[in-house]
């Protein structure tokens, strides 16, 4: 479980409000016991490496997870599936088992996450490793009448579950159109029965051994089982994106309800699309990028995780590559704050007029991010600090307690957006050591040592070593 150090001040626990789809309205949010948050998200599907649709979709979660996390402890659980139709198919195709088939994409999704800060949910699930726990939901779901046998497969009787469609507000002439679209090739009772348990139609198809008989899992089970092994009954927070609702969550919702006879969700929250050109990013539609696909390109990791942070996350954004410039634009105005702030010449004390314009700054971006994750609104209280203090840095009128107080916050921004450029970016060319240098021999020709001692410090964390020698100060890049 993680809590981050708490930075929300004192009311901050009654404020936070979300979005909930299963209302429609921005609710408040406090955990069932006040305490703890307990949160699934949808993990990937392992056929293939991610792109930066399913990415924005993660980092939303990262975002909600560590505004979480700065309130109350967080217990997140992600599953990985890892049995699916089309691993199955491309790990026939290719000769493998689906485990050394999926494994690299795995660890590949991992490594993104990594590369744009997502941090690691406290619980990874991996769907093969949960089957006992699967078969025992179907069992229940058996023995209630809630599931049937047809074939050799076992179906979710929906005629039974009369809250079917309240998450999605499909009427039933939808669910029928979407029941075609989530086409199935098993015989099931009514079209838009859905599949829980799917013997195996190809003899090379993994299977595992069931009281009601050899098969594989289906989609939407996995989930309901490992979250409920993991989170209990009734979770907090279940996320994913906008295209989950429909026929993903509706089918965990009526698996887990008609199993337990509780509800099983409190707050469901859903991310909007990443679009190119007005279209879903999307395997299928080959309009998407991978993140190897921008590194390639030369963009930066954080520079992505910006773009995505920069819009909120129940908004469409469109992706450009001028968005990703403006990223980069906006990241450069925060890199020279930074550089300008630790390096400038100030004064002890606090200057007043500074101190409170960091309040009002803090209390917006606190007040944006409890407003339903409004990051677009969070960074624009960041900016607009950043605008004051440069008016009173060129002034002069910044003091050494402003300097220490707007670094410190910066590492809760950090903390909460994980968009700050790390330290050692911030002296980028030979230009900035030397002004660095000379400030720093300015101080000592002033025997204001603490000045200079400070100044080598800052060198010394961004990767540079100096060297006094008699012909001058010496320097070099670690
Ligand atoms: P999948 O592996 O297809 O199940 O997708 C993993 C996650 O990415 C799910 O939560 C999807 O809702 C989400 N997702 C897929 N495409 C996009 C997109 N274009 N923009 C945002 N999220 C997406
Ligand atoms: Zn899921």
């Amino acid at each position: 479980m993680y809590r981050s150090d708490p930075d929300g001040g004192p009311d901050a626990k009654k404020m936070l409000r979300l979005t909930n789809t299963l209302t429609g309205e921005q609710e408040p949010f406090v955990p069932q016991d006040k305490q703890t948050v307990r949160m699934y998200t949808c993990g990937p599907t392992v056929y293939d490496f991610v792109h930066i649709g399913n990415l924005r979709t993660y980092v939303f979660e990262d975002i909600l997870r560590r505004h979480l996390a700065s309130k109350w402890t967080i217990k997140h659980v992600m599953n990985i599936t890892d049995i699916d139709d089309k691993i199955i198919k491309r790990s026939i195709e290719t000769g493998k088992d689906i485990k050394s088939y999926s494994a690299p994409y795995s660890a590949a999704f991992f490594e993104d996450c990594e590369k744009l800060k997502i941090q690691k949910p406290e619980i990874i699930t991996p769907a093969t490793e949960h089957i006992p726990e699967m078969i025992d939901l179907i069992n229940r779901l058996l023995e209630s009448g809630y599931a049937y046998r047809e074939g050799d497969s076992i179906y979710y009787r929906i005629s039974r579950f009369p809250n079917y469609g309240r998450l999605s507000k499909l009427d039933r002439r939808e669910l029928k159109i979407g029941a075609r679209i989530d086409a199935d090739e098993y015989e099931k009772e009514e079209p838009r029965d859905f599949v829980l348990w799917k013997a195996p139609k190809d003899p090379r198809e993994p299977r595992w051994e069931a009281p009601f008989g050899e098969g594989r899992p289906g989609w939407h089970l996995e989930c309901s089982a490992m979250a409920m092994k993991h989170l209990g009954e009734t979770l907090d927070i279940h996320c994913g994106g906008v295209d989950n609702i429909f026929p993903h969550h509706e089918n965990e919702i009526a698996q887990s309800e008609a199993a337990t006879g509780r509800p099983f969700v409190r707050f469901w929250i859903h991310g909007e699309h990443l679009l190119v050109e007005g279209e879903k990013m999307a395997k299928s539609k080959g309009n998407f990028f991978t993140l190897r696909d921008l590194l390639e390109k030369g963009y930066e990791p954080l520079e992505i995780r910006y773009l995505l942070v920069s819009v909120r996350y129940r908004k469409q954004l469109n992706f450009t590559f001028d968005g990703l410039r403006e990223a980069r634009a906006a990241l450069d105005r925060i890199k020279e704050f930074l550089f300008r702030l630790t390096t400038a010449k100030v004064k002890a004390g606090s200057n007043p007029k500074v101190a409170s314009a960091l309040s009002r700054a803090r209390e917006e971006f606190e007040a944006a991010l409890d407003d339903d994750l409004n990051t677009s609104a969070a960074l624009a209280a960041v900016f607009v600090l950043i605008g004051e203090c440069n008016i009173v840095l060129s002034a002069g009128e910044l003091q050494e307690d402003n300097r220490a107080e707007i670094l410190k916050w910066f590492k809760v921004i950090d903390q909460r957006l994980a968009i700050i450029p790390p330290m050692e970016q911030l002296v980028q060319s030979d230009q900035e050591v030397e002004a660095l240098i000379a400030r720093r021999n300015e101080a000592r020709r002033n025997r204001d040592f603490a000045t200079s001692d400070r100044i080598r410090q800052e060198l010394l964390d961004r990767g540079v070593l100096i060297e006094d020698t008699r012909e001058g100060t010496r320097w070099r890049r670690k």
